[in-house]
């Protein structure tokens, strides 16, 4: 950055006057940060704006995935965020009366990780930032992008210091700039992008964070879940990270639900349902949100793209806005990157809306689904089924999650199609050179190539060759047999999804989703060529790089 000047205004905060960068954000929330910290891994410059003077020090989110944590992974971060974070264990559903409704027990995902976790955003958010930080990412803070003007060749995004938005100008000028400005984004207005509303009713949601003055005691609140009253989900969760609770009231909206939400006496009514008292502690947030379910009408413009709440929004039964921003995030850093790096041009970038969209707009109607089987009101709106809390009807976080739409990715009709394509790839322990862990932890981020048996150079031609090398597809062969030069299966994972699947081989991309597989070894040289395929009809340029996009 150069040429600093001075703004007037609170603090009179210093505002670089000219930036330039590969990457602009806008938005310092969860999932600009860990755009900024992936595109910044992979070694670009990376300048964030937040409109606001610090970090937001209150939680939205009380709940993350598995997936996310495999994206934290990625960062370097998993083990920094798994000391801070709960896994949630249980899950129930509980009527007013006491009757549980449904119980599910959460397990592993199959992505090396647990299937979900609670947490406390602040402190989550202060391990993804100082990661960020130390890639190298530039964070402008207290500075609300007003302006973003597209040539051919790059994005010129005007800030302005935010106590004083008449005031002079910084310009970063950028390849391209992220919308991670949230559900009102700044970018997608000024980019002219229209939302879709996708038919829930809005809801007001209270959401109480009890921070106890004894951590440890034992409380009559379960696990996580959610209680069930008349016209009121109330959603629960014990440990959100070690030392605060939280419980949400989530109400269909009509004219006195504010007043009631408002009211702190209604905060500790629905704390005292779960045995939290005055005595035992503090509110450290009472805040009144309202959720709608909506999706960008596009993603893209140009240079310009949005991720995060500022593409999507749901309400939050199932606990997935920043799993989904994060998903985003993953999707596209890597795309991104290969446009920097001139290895694709940006028609690729086409592939993260396609890929994506449909992806989100799943899991939000899973999460429309949820609410309508207890909010008969909203089931109507929705034009759902509205129907019984059973065990059966529960849609279910994470297994029945949909595949990603068309993209870089085996087409979903190719008759070799298994479920498994489009989806995360399993990720399980291994054993290497007296070491276990989890696999990933031996490889370096981006695509992999994982088989039964070895894939012999000699197996492959010319061309299937140069792909592995430009991409930098590392081959892992995983084996339960004994021998040096493999990942030994430790716990056999591996071995069932093979078995499982009919399949010795899976093409993983670099956001760990799987491309394809192949039923052999074999066959494997055919997938590395419908690979090749999906990626020269995406933009991606094999041989000869483009004039670098830097
Ligand atoms: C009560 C509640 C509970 C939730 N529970 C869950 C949960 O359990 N699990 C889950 O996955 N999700 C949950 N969510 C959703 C989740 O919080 C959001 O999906 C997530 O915060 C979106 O992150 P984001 O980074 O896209 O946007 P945000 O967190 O909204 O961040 C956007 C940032 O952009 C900044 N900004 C906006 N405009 C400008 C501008 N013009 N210039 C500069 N900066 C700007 C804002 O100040 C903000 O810091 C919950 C949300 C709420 C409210």
């Amino acid at each position: 950055m150069s040429h600093q000047h001075t703004l007037a205004g609170a603090g009179a905060r210093v505002l670089p006057e000219n930036v330039h960068c590969d990457v602009a954000i806008v938005g310092y929330g969860p999932v600009g940060m860990t755009a900024a910290a992936l595109l910044a891994a992979a070694g670009h410059r990376v300048v964030v704006v937040e409109r606001f003077p610090q970090r937001y020090d209150k939680p939205r989110a009380g709940h993350f995935d598995g997936e996310t944590m495999r994206t934290f992974q990625q960062l370097g971060i998993a083990r920094e965020v798994e000391l801070l974070v709960r896994r949630m264990n249980s899950y129930e559903a509980v009527s007013s009366t006491n009757e549980v409704l449904a119980a599910l027990k959460d397990g592993d995902a199959g992505s090396g990780w647990h299937k979900s976790y609670l947490f406390h955003q602040p402190e989550v958010e202060d391990v993804i930032d100082a990661r960020g930080r130390d890639l190298g990412v530039e964070v402008i803070m207290n500075a609300t992008a007003v302006d973003i003007a597209q040539s051919g060749h790059g994005v010129r995004l005007v800030v302005r210091d935010s106590d004083d938005l008449d005031g002079a100008e910084c310009t970063i000028e950028a390849q391209f700039v992220l919308g991670a400005d949230g559900s009102n984004s700044f970018v997608r207005q000024n980019a002219g992008i229209a939302k879709q509303d996708l038919g829930f009713p809005a809801l007001a949601d209270l959401a109480i964070d009890f921070e106890y003055d004894d951590p440890d005691v034992e409380v009559p609140l379960g696990e996580s879940g959610h209680l069930i009253e008349d016209d009121v989900i109330v959603t629960f969760g014990r440990w959100t990270g070690g030392r605060i609770s939280r419980v949400e009231v989530c109400k269909l909206g009509d004219e006195g639900t504010r007043a009631y939400l408002e009211d702190e006496g209604t905060a500790w009514t629905f704390l005292a349902k779960f045995g939290l008292k005055p005595d035992m502690g503090r509110i450290v947030r009472n805040s009144i949100y309202t959720f709608e379910c909506t999706v960008a009408e596009r993603w893209r413009d140009g240079r310009v793209l949005l991720i995060g709440d500022a593409a999507h929004t749901t309400v939050p039964f199932m606990g997935q806005g920043v799993c989904a921003g994060i998903r985003d995030a993953a999707n596209l850093s890597w795309k991104l990157d290969a446009v920097l790096r001139g290895q694709a041009d940006q028609t690729l970038l086409d592939t993260y809306e396609s890929e994506r969209s449909s992806h989100a707009v799943g899991i939000i109607r899973m999460a429309m689904a949820m609410g309508s089987m207890v909010i008969p009101a909203a089931a109507a709106a929705a034009d759902l089924q509205h129907g019984q809390l059973q065990g059966s009807d529960m849609p279910d976080p994470g297994a029945a999650f949909p595949r990603i739409g068309a993209g870089v990715v085996r087409n979903g009709d190719d008759p070799a199609a298994i479920p498994a394509e489009g989806r995360p790839a399993l990720q399980a322990r291994v054993g290497r050179e007296g070491r276990v862990d989890l696999l990933e932890e031996f490889l370096q981020p981006g695509w992999k190539l994982i088989t039964r048996h070895p894939v012999p150079d000699s197996m492959l031609d010319e061309d299937q060759r140069s792909l592995i090398e430009e991409l930098g597809l590392q081959r892992v062969h995983v084996s339960r047999a004994a021998g040096p030069n493999h990942y030994v299966d430790i716990d056999g994972d591996y071995e069932t999804w093979f078995q499982a699947t009919g399949r010795r081989a899976f093409l993983v991309r670099p956001d760990h989703y799987v491309f394809g597989a192949a039923a052999t070894i074999e066959d494997v040289p055919d997938l590395l060529d419908t690979l090749k395929d999906a990626l020269t009809s995406h933009g991606w340029v094999l041989g000869d790089r483009l004039a670098t996009q830097h």
